[in-house]
């Protein structure tokens, strides 16, 4: 439900996340009219800034391409809600000048019929934070800027959350000792995409896909992450995380887990993230034969990684991944789940590809195999490759696809960027999209030991093999994926580009 009398309070709101992820959210939703009546946007940092310096600065990266009046109006509206407090993140003094802001904004508040024991007064903190400052910050907003009365406190937080399990426990349990875990949403913005939500409508609403779905009929799934970038002078943050931290470990092991639970007794958040939980304490830890790790070099002029300033000489750190995981459980057991991520590939792209088994041989010879492609990003589209008849008069098999590709299907729809989605969640209360404590802590489980040999904490570090930028990864992909079943549809495929809006 919806509360009204709410202030989202955007700590950190200088930063890089503030300007072009959550005060574009933020606006989109007001645009729409789905923030609270009277809400009110407060940012906090340290840098010292005044309004006009704030507001100029939150709506930058908000997209008016035709300069249409009615957009450019709800800016000025939405600068009109938007106030900002500076102070430091670990001095309780300057969250109780926040505070006093806070409440004099909620002096205004007038009761309802309804409210017997008070005025309702409703805070959304936003950590738009490097993660240094996030356990002084719900100290001080627990300690200062806490609401006790009617309404509703809640926090919302963001990656990373700790570098293995250790590290990710320790800052879960100081964080619990200020929120709980019914106040708390850990966000992972693929939780908020349009196509991961689809997943599970694809899944459970369809008998065509459901009956299908298991080790009997499935050969093998990539969920894939292609970035044609790389870190351009921003490697330091990326040198200490990596590939697996930054991609694997938490967006796809999500997707992963949508695409593999059984299904949830009712759409509630705790059920959802039950089954969530359930299939992922069946996938052992990862294991070093069944990863590859690759390291950009330079290419058609473009910078290898280590050519990268911000880097590390001689870092080992690995730009692309890909690792096969196992569910050990009826459904899935013997079906290798492949996840590979990489930056400075040949293309821009995240989906999921869910190979079936080969048809019985006997009347077809070199038939290609059924695939569900579930393309995330960009372009959103849902196909599944099958074999038809050669239209003429022969009768052979050839590949085609059935195709839903959303901007041809919907051409009025506008998709949601997934922090609108995130941050309407929060704001109703809703748990569903976001990672629950147990989430995490399997999904660390998973990864940890893999990581610890990647970080030379059990020997040297392994040499992540050369890729050429651009390249579709490391030349041993493609073995390292034949290994585990896939087969590429070559015999003549052919996708009508141009058809494509
Ligand atoms: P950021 O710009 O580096 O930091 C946000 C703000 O925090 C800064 O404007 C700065 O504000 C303050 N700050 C920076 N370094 C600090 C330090 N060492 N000690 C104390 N305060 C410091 O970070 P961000 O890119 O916005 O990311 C925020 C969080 O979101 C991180 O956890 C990040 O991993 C996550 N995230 C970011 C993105 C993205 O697109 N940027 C995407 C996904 C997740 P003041 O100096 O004014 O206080
Ligand atoms: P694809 O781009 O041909 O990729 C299919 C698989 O083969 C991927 O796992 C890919 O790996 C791998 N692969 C690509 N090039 C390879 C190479 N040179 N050597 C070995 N493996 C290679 O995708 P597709 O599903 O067959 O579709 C073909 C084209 O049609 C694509 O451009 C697709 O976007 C388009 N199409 C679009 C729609 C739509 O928009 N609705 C529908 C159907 C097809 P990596 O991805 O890891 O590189």
């Amino acid at each position: 439900e919806m509360k009204d009398n709410t202030i989202i309070i955007v700590l950190g709101a200088s930063g890089d996340l503030a300007k072009k992820k959550t005060f574009p959210a933020l606006f989109a939703l007001f645009r729409q009219g789905f923030l609270p009546t009277d809400v009110k946007i407060c940012g906090y940092a340290r840098t010292k800034m005044d309004a006009a310096n704030f507001h100029s600065r939150a709506v930058s990266y908000i997209k008016n391409p035709g300069e249409d009046p009615a957009v450019t109006a709800s800016i000025q509206k939405f600068k009109d809600i938007l106030t900002y407090v500076d102070g430091s993140y670990d001095d309780g003094a300057a969250f109780v000048v926040l505070n006093t802001h806070l409440e004099e904004i909620e002096s205004k508040y007038t009761s309802k019929d309804n409210e017997a024991d008070g005025i309702e007064k409703n805070r959304l903190f936003y950590f738009a934070l490097p993660p240094s400052v996030f356990v002084p910050v719900a100290k001080n907003l627990k300690e200062n800027c806490y609401v006790k009365g009617a309404g509703v406190n809640r926090v919302i937080v963001e990656k990373p959350f700790g570098k293995d399990l250790d590290s990710a426990r320790q800052l879960l349990s100081s964080l619990k000792e200020y929120w709980t875990e019914d106040e708390t949403f850990r966000i992972d913005h693929y939780l908020g995409k349009e196509m991961v939500k689809n997943l599970l409508v694809l899944r459970f609403a369809n008998v065509a896909f459901s009956s299908g779905w298991d080790k009997n009929h499935i050969s093998n799934v990539q969920i894939t992450f292609k970035e044609p970038f790389g870190t351009e002078g921003r490697g330091g943050y990326f040198d200490s995380f990596g590939i697996i931290r930054d991609v694997l470990q938490n967006h796809l092991l999500q997707v992963l887990s949508i695409l593999t639970m059984e299904r949830p007794v009712s759409f509630s958040a705790e059920d959802i993230r039950d089954e969530k939980v359930k299939v992922l304490r069946s996938i052992p830890p990862i294991t070093q034969e069944d990863t590859l790790l690759g390291q950009y070099v330079g290419a058609n002029g473009k910078p290898g990684y280590l050519e990268d300033d911000t880097v590390p000489r001689g870092s080992v750190c690995p730009t692309f991944a890909a690792t096969t995981l196992w569910i050990h459980n009826p459904r899935w057991e013997g079906v290798p789940f492949i996840l590979k991520a990489g930056k400075a590939l040949n293309e821009a792209k995240v989906e999921v590809r869910v190979q079936f088994k080969d048809v019985t041989q006997g009347i077809f010879k070199d038939i290609t195999r059924n695939e569900l492609v579930i393309r995330i990003q960009p372009s959103e589209a849902v196909y599944l490759k099958v074999n038809t008849k050669t239209p003429g008069l022969q009768t052979r098999a050839m590949a085609t696809e059935m195709d839903l590709t959303y901007n041809r299907r919907f051409s009025n729809a506008k998709i949601p960027e997934a922090y609108e989605t995130l941050i309407l969640d929060a704001l109703l209360g809703d748990h569903s999209n976001f990672v629950r404590h147990d989430e995490l802590d399997v999904a660390w489980k998973i990864f940890t030991p893999i990581l610890h040999w990647i970080d030379g904490q059990s020997g040297t570090a392994p040499k992540p093999v050369p890729y050429a930028y651009g390249s579709r990864g490391p030349p041993e992909l493609n073995a390292f994926v034949e290994r585990f079943g896939f087969q590429r549809t070559t015999s003549g495929y052919e996708w009508p580009v141009t058809s494509l809006a």
